[in-house]
Formats: structure tokens, C-alpha cells, sequence
């Protein structure tokens, strides 16, 4: 991916210095992965089980230290976006007892949730009084709320998503595989700006009331209500969207289901507002179903975070309180299932109050789509 300049990394890390000291942390310890290349702009080329770990300390915001296995420590400092200060471990030695050196025994810590189960291990060992927290639940919106920048990124994401979706309903469905509609969305992903193809779900029929139905070999029919839900990674930045189409003409029934799905997410949308927690999405979307009579029938959460994974705190879900705030990327996406029947979703990308980003329009809204392809039933062949 493109890499940000050295002062956006830079303002991050501050940023989590100042998370963690006001959560009573020491400090956080970034692995490789989204939270890496996050704080560092540096994503190693393979990962392995020697320990690279990044520790941010509470107490000096501008003096995190990578600890880095002696032979990437090159490859880390060009790749990296710079700023920060190495210190290499060789083979032999005990990287754990290398990377103690920058920590606190008796310090508590958040420590990436991907961080290798050897290493959270070795740490706990090395320094027995201290306490590890997965960033997740110690400090859960490291990075929830995204910069105009990176909002921009997801808008050109999600523009993608929908070139994606404008194709696929041209080409025909019945007669094909729900894994021939799979294969074609993941080329069209690729050939629409996504380096990274993360999921192409394709529920036919009676598969569509599977929310995490797998595409198989299911030939689509005529009468079909088709799920198609994919997303992936452009330019560093997720996409996800979903849309219900359906084969040939739908019943009455089928129309008004939708309908209600519509209704459902365009009521998640509009309780974004100042003030609104995340849980007051999930239970505008949810009240319009239940009030249709098919409560029962939406099985999951509304939304999820995006933003460098295309599933991250905050969760649009029952209890979470966290109030929404300016940047936050989420995705709202109620469903009514009816097994053995078909299914109905309906998933856009939000920006929560979007100051100034790039491509988005700074509509009276205080949620504006990422994706916008149209919401009516589409009618495919
Ligand atoms: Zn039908
Ligand atoms: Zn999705
Ligand atoms: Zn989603």
C-alpha cells in the first residue's frame, strides 16, 4: 500500500501513548500485522517466529522502539516510514529478554491481538509481574476513528466494490454456480482497484439464509433470491458490501422482505447522529424488522469496524456503548433469514460524521455510504 507521511505514523503513536496513559497502561506492544502497519508504516515481507515487536510507552510519546530480529533490521528501516528507534536481536540471544529491556516488570500492556501466543508467553515469563491485555479489549478504538485520509482510501474502496457490483449483475445467473458468480466477483475485485480479495460469499436460494454460507456448487435457478456479500483490501484500506439480487421476476413476498431489509438499513444508517452509541445502530435496524414480525429471523450484530481489516472494533451490537465518533468506518448490514427459503442482506460502509474527506461528499448526513449502488430489489438473468 501507498504509505502515509512520516508525521501521520508519527501523530498515531502519539495518539496511543496518550490511549494508554489515560487507561492506566505502560504501554503497547504492536506486532505484525494491521496494528504494525498502522503505527510503523512497515509490514514485514514474511512473518515469523522471531519476535518484531514495536513498544509504544505511555510515558514517551515520541520514543517508541522497535525491537527487530538483526537480519530484517535493514529491510525495517527502509521499509519503515521512519522516526523510530531499533533495537536488533541475534539469533541465539533471548529476544524476550531483549525486548524486557524497554518494559516495565510489574507494567501492564496491550499487545497487538495477532501477537504470536510464543512471544505473549515468552514476555509473561521474562517479566512475571507483568499483566497483557489484547489491544481489542484494553484499548479497543486504537483505530476506530479514521483520518480524512483514510477515509479516503475506504470511499476509493468502496467505489470499487460498487464498479464490482454493476458488472456482476450484467452477466448472467441462472444456469451458473454460486462458485462461477464467486470466481467472477474476486476478478473484478482485483481488476477494480483491490490488491487483496478477502471474501466473495454467493448464497443461492435456500443458501441465502445461511449468513456465512460458503459458494458451492449450487446451481443458480430462475426464482433464486441471490446473497452476494465481498470485500477485500484497496490500496491497504477494506471494502464490504452486500446486495440481494434476484432471478427473473420476485414474488410479492420476496419484494417485501426486501423492502423491510431496505427500510431496516437505511434506519441504521440514519441513527447515526451526535450523541447515537454504537448500539443505537443496531437497534434502529433491528426495530424496523421486528416490527415487520421477522425479529427472529435477523440472527447477527448490524455492523462491524473497517478500515485496515475488513472486521475490527467497534461492533454495531446489543450493549456496546461506545458513542460514535467523528471517523468512525463501520458497516451497517441488517438480514432476514428464513431457512430452507432464502435470505435478504443489505450492506453498506458508513463514515461517521466525515470532515473533509477526499471524495465523499460532505452531504447533511451525519453517516454518508462509502458504497451506494442502488438498494431496490435488482432483477438479474
Ligand atoms: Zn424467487
Ligand atoms: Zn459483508
Ligand atoms: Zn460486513
Amino acid at each position: 500500500m501507498t504509505p502515509f507521511a512520516p508525521h501521520v505514523y508519527a501523530e498515531r503513536r502519539r495518539r496511543a501513548a496518550a490511549q494508554a496513559a489515560e487507561s492506566g497502561l505502560d504501554g503497547v506492544l504492536v506486532t505484525p500485522g494491521p496494528d504494525l502497519t498502522y503505527f510503523l508504516g512497515y509490514t514485514p515481507a514474511a512473518e515469523t517466529e522471531r519476535l518484531t515487536m514495536l513498544v509504544i510507552g505511555a510515558d514517551d510519546p515520541d520514543g517508541a522502539t522497535a525491537v527487530v530480529p538483526l537480519l530484517e533490521a535493514h529491510d525495517m528501516v527502509v521499509g519503515a516510514v521512519g522516526g523510530v528507534e531499533t533495537l536488533p536481536w541475534s539469533d541465539g540471544e533471548d529476544e524476550h529478554a531483549v525486548a524486557a529491556r524497554l518494559l516495565r516488570d510489574g507494567g501492564r500492556y496491550a499487545i497487538s491481538d495477532a501477537a504470536w501466543a510464543l512471544h505473549v508467553l515468552g514476555m509473561q515469563r521474562t517479566l512475571p509481574s507483568a499483566s497483557f491485555a489484547a489491544v481489542t479489549h484494553a484499548l479497543p478504538l486504537l483505530r476506530a476513528a479514521k483520518a480524512p485520509e483514510e477515509a479516503a482510501r475506504l470511499a476509493a474502496a468502496g467505489a470499487g466494490a460498487d464498479a464490482v457490483l454493476a458488472e456482476i449483475v450484467r452477466r448472467p445467473f441462472a444456469g451458473r454456480r454460486e462458485r462461477d458468480v464467486a470466481t467472477d466477483l474476486a476478478e473484478l475485485l482485483r481488476a477494480h482497484r483491490h490488491e487483496q480479495v478477502d471474501f466473495t460469499l454467493v448464497c443461492a436460494g435456500e443458501n441465502g439464509a445461511d449468513p456465512h454460507h460458503e459458494p458451492s456448487d449450487r446451481v443458480i435457478r430462475e426464482g433464486d433470491m441471490v446473497v452476494m456479500d465481498f470485500g477485500g483490501l484497496a490500496d491497504g484500506y477494506g471494502s464490504d458490501i452486500t446486495r440481494t439480487v434476484h432471478v427473473g421476476e420476485p414474488t410479492a413476498e420476496e419484494r417485501e422482505v426486501h423492502d423491510v431489509v431496505r427500510a431496516a438499513q437505511q434506519a441504521g444508517v440514519d441513527a447515526v447522529r451526535p450523541g447515537a452509541t454504537c448500539e443505537d445502530v443496531d437497534r434502529a435496524a433491528r426495530g424496523v424488522i421486528e416490527d415487520a414480525g421477522y425479529g427472529e429471523r435477523f440472527i447477527h450484530r448490524t455492523g462491524h469496524g473497517i478500515g485496515l481489516t475488513t472486521h475490527e472494533p467497534p461492533y454495531m451490537v446489543a450493549g456496546e456503548t461506545t458513542p460514535i465518533t467523528p471517523g468512525m468506518c463501520f458497516s451497517v448490514e441488517p438480514g432476514i433469514y428464513l431457512p430452507g427459503r432464502f435470505g435478504v442482506r443489505i450492506e453498506d460502509v458508513v463514515v461517521a460524521f466525515p470532515q473533509d474527506v477526499p471524495g465523499v461528499d460532505d452531504a447533511p448526513h451525519a453517516a454518508v455510504r462509502l458504497t451506494t449502488s442502488q438498494h431496490e430489489l435488482l432483477v438479474v438473468e
